[in-house]
């Protein structure tokens, strides 16, 4: 059995302490996140865990009007697709800005990523975390 380098446990408690833990490949350098067993890049299991600057560049972006259920409250909001510096693409909700006036204008825009503690619903076992971008300039 192949164990899990860094497993989606201590990835997400680093990330309430707002560090991005990701796997570097030490076959072909590439930075795979969230955790996962292979390189996203090449498929090869050996792996370091490695701590990643959290700040990057939005990509793409979508506004969400329709919550599942349970979070109602929390609509609209405004999901971005962020190119890391350090190389992958990650998904989070973007802090302080209005969603509804969310434009193409994001695109481009830099971010730092934090993190956003979330109560259990439905769907999920208890407390949970998931990035959270803010934007710098
Ligand atoms: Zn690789």
């Amino acid at each position: 059995m192949v164990e899990y380098k860094l497993t989606s446990k201590a990835y997400y408690e680093a990330l309430k302490q707002d560090k991005l833990l990701g796997l570097k490949c030490r076959t072909c350098g590439a930075v795979t996140v969230p955790p996962a067993m292979a390189c996203r890049q090449c498929s090869e299991l050996d792996l370091d865990i490695v701590e990643l600057k959290s700040s990057g560049t939005v990509r793409t972006f979508t506004t969400v009007f329709v919550a599942s259920e349970g979070r109602e409250g929390e609509c609209p909001y405004t999901i971005v697709l962020v190119e890391l510096e350090a190389g992958p693409w990650l998904m989070g909700k973007l802090d302080g800005i209005d969603p509804k006036a969310a434009s193409m204008e994001l695109i481009g825009k830099k971010v730092r990523m934090g993190h956003k503690v979330f109560s259990g619903d439905k769907y999920s076992a208890g407390e949970g975390v998931s990035p959270l971008f803010f934007l710098l300039d």
